[in-house]
C-alpha cells in the first residue's frame, strides 16, 4: 500500500495506538490528519485541552519525520478531500461509540466505500472493546460486578509500539491549531507529554495507597488522568498494565473497568445522555434551586465545595461528584439531564459514556444495583471530609471553622452566619 490516512479522533498520542501503528506497518507514506467538526464543538475547558493536546501530538509527529494535518468541516467529507490530495487508498480510524461517533463512521464507511479507499477500524479508546465481552445471554452487561470479572479474566490485545519513523508524502496545507480557548484557572495542560509523566510521578508517589485512600476528598491521592484518557493522550491499556504490575494496581483497575463498562452499555444504549436506561422516575423544574447548585451556593458545604472545584479546575473528585449529582437529583428532585449539562459544559474529563452513565447510576435510572440508594450528604462529609479540609479549600467563607462545625453552618449563631456571607440551606437534610 503507498500512502495511508490516519485520522485521530480520542486517541491524541503516539503510544500504543493502534490505528497509527497499523497505518505504519501498512503503508510506504502516513498522513496523520485531525478534522475539527464545527457540529461538535467544545465547551472552553475541553476545547483548551484539545488544543495543546493537538500542539502536543503535532510536535511529537515533527520529531518522527511527519507532521498533524488540521482541517475544519465534516470529519468524511475532509478525509475524502484529502484523500485525493495525497492520492490515499487506505484509512485508518479508531472505533467509538456515541451517537456522533457512530454516525461519523457510517458516513465515512459510505464515502470510502464510493471512492474506492480502504477504511480500517482499530480499536484503543478501552482496554477491552465495547461488544467483545458479553454475558451467558447475550447482549451487553447491565451490571458492573459480572462485567468486572470477564473484564479481568479475559485476554488483552497486545500494546503497540511507537513508529519510529513516519513518512509523510509532500502537502500543500498543513492547517493551524485552534486559538487557545479561555479556561478554569486550574485547569491541567492537555497533551501526551503531560499525561504520561502525570501518569509515572501518581504511580510512583500514590498508586500503592489508592485503595485506601481513593475516597479521600481532601487528599486528592487519585490519578487525574480522565481528561487524559478522555482525548486518548494516554492509552487506557498502557496505564492498565502500568498498575497491574505494581501494588494497588487491582483496585485501580477496578476504576478503569468501570469505564469500558460504561462504554460498552453505551455501545448498546447510544441514547445514553438522552434517555433514561431505566425509565420511570418524575422530575420537578425549579429554576432558583438548579442555579443555586450550579454556582456552589446550596448551602450544604460539601455539595458546594465540589461544584466549585468544578468550575476551578474543570475536574471534581469522583466522591463529591457522587454526593452533588445525588443531591441534585435526591434531595432537590431536578432531572439528572440538567446536572449532566452542567458538568459537560465545565469538565475537562466529560464524555457521553462516563457522564451519563455515572449520572444515571446516581440517579437511579441506570445501572446501579440498588436505585433507590440516596447518600445522604452530611454523612458523606463525615466520613471522606472529616477535618473539613476540602469544604476550607474551595470555600472561602467557611476556611475560619473548625472540624466540628465546618459542614453544618446553619447551626451557628444567625450573626455569625451573617458576617461569613454562606446562604442557609436549600433544604433540609433529614
Ligand atoms: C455524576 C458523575 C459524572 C461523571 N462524569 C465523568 C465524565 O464525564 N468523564 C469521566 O471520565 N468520568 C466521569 N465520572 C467518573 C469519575 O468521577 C472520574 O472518572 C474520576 O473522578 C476522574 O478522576 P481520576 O482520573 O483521578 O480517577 P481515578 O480514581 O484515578 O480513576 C482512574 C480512571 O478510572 C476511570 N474511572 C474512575 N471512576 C470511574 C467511574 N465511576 N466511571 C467511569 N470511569 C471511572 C477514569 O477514567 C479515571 O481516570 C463521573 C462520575 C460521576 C459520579
Amino acid at each position: 500500500m503507498d500512502t495511508a490516512i490516519v485520522v485521530f479522533t480520542r486517541d491524541l498520542r503516539l503510544h500504543d495506538n493502534p490505528a497509527l501503528h497499523q497505518a505504519c506497518a501498512r503503508a510506504r507514506q502516513v498522513v496523520p490528519l485531525f478534522v475539527a467538526d464545527p457540529a461538535i464543538a467544545a465547551p472552553p475547558n475541553r476545547a483548551r485541552f484539545l488544543t495543546e493536546s493537538l500542539a502536543d501530538l503535532r510536535a511529537s509527529l515533527r520529531e518522527r519525520g511527519a507532521d498533524l494535518i488540521l482541517r475544519r468541516g465534516d470529519p468524511a467529507a475532509e478525509v475524502i478531500r484529502l484523500a485525493g490530495a495525497v492520492h490515499a487508498t487506505a484509512v485508518y480510524i479508531a472505533d467509538d461509540v456515541s451517537h456522533y461517533a457512530t454516525a461519523r463512521r457510517l458516513k465515512l464507511e459510505r464515502e470510502c466505500a464510493r471512492h474506492r479507499i480502504e477504511l480500517t477500524l482499530t480499536p484503543g479508546l478501552t482496554v477491552v472493546p465495547p461488544g467483545e465481552l458479553t454475558p451467558a445471554g447475550g447482549g451487553h452487561y447491565r451490571v458492573f460486578t459480572p462485567y468486572w470479572r470477564a473484564w479481568r479474566a479475559v485476554g488483552w490485545r497486545k500494546h503497540c509500539p511507537v513508529p519510529p519513523h513516519i513518512p509523510l508524502p509532500p502537502i500543500e496545507t498543513i492547517g493551524r491549531l485552534p486559538a487557545k480557548a479561555p479556561a478554569s484557572p486550574g485547569l491541567a495542560r492537555g497533551g501526551e507529554s503531560a499525561g504520561r509523566k502525570q501518569f509515572v510521578s501518581w504511580r510512583q508517589r500514590l498508586l500503592a495507597g489508592y485503595g485506601e485512600n481513593h475516597d479521600d476528598l481532601a487528599g486528592d491521592a487519585t490519578s487525574r488522568l480522565s481528561a487524559y484518557l478522555r482525548f486518548g493522550c494516554v492509552s487506557p491499556l498502557e496505564v492498565a498494565l502500568g498498575a497491574l504490575e505494581r501494588p494497588g494496581g487491582e483496585e485501580y483497575c477496578r476504576q478503569l473497568a468501570w469505564r469500558d463498562f460504561f462504554y460498552q452499555v453505551t455501545a448498546a444504549f447510544p441514547d445514553i445522555a438522552r434517555k433514561s436506561y431505566r425509565p420511570g422516575a418524575a422530575w420537578h423544574e425549579d429554576r432558583r434551586a438548579l442555579d443555586a447548585w450550579r454556582e456552589g451556593q446550596t448551602g450544604i458545604p460539601i455539595v458546594d465545595a465540589g461544584l466549585r472545584q468544578l468550575a476551578a479546575e474543570g475536574f471534581m473528585h469522583n466522591r463529591a461528584r457522587m454526593v452533588t449529582a445525588s443531591f441534585l437529583t435526591r434531595n432537590l428532585g431536578i432531572d439528572w439531564r440538567r446536572g449532566l449539562a452542567h458538568f459537560d459544559a465545565l469538565l475537562a474529563d466529560g464524555d457521553v459514556a462516563n457522564n451519563a452513565g455515572n449520572w444515571q447510576w446516581v440517579a437511579g435510572t441506570g445501572n446501579n444495583t440498588r436505585p433507590s440508594r440516596v447518600m445522604n450528604p452530611l454523612r458523606q462529609a463525615q466520613r471522606f471530609d472529616r477535618s473539613g479540609e476540602y469544604v476550607r479549600r474551595y470555600v472561602p467563607e467557611l476556611a475560619g471553622l473548625d472540624s466540628a462545625v465546618i459542614h453544618t453552618p446553619w447551626k451557628l449563631p444567625p450573626a455569625q452566619r451573617v458576617r461569613m456571607g454562606y446562604p442557609g440551606p436549600l433544604v433540609e437534610l433529614a
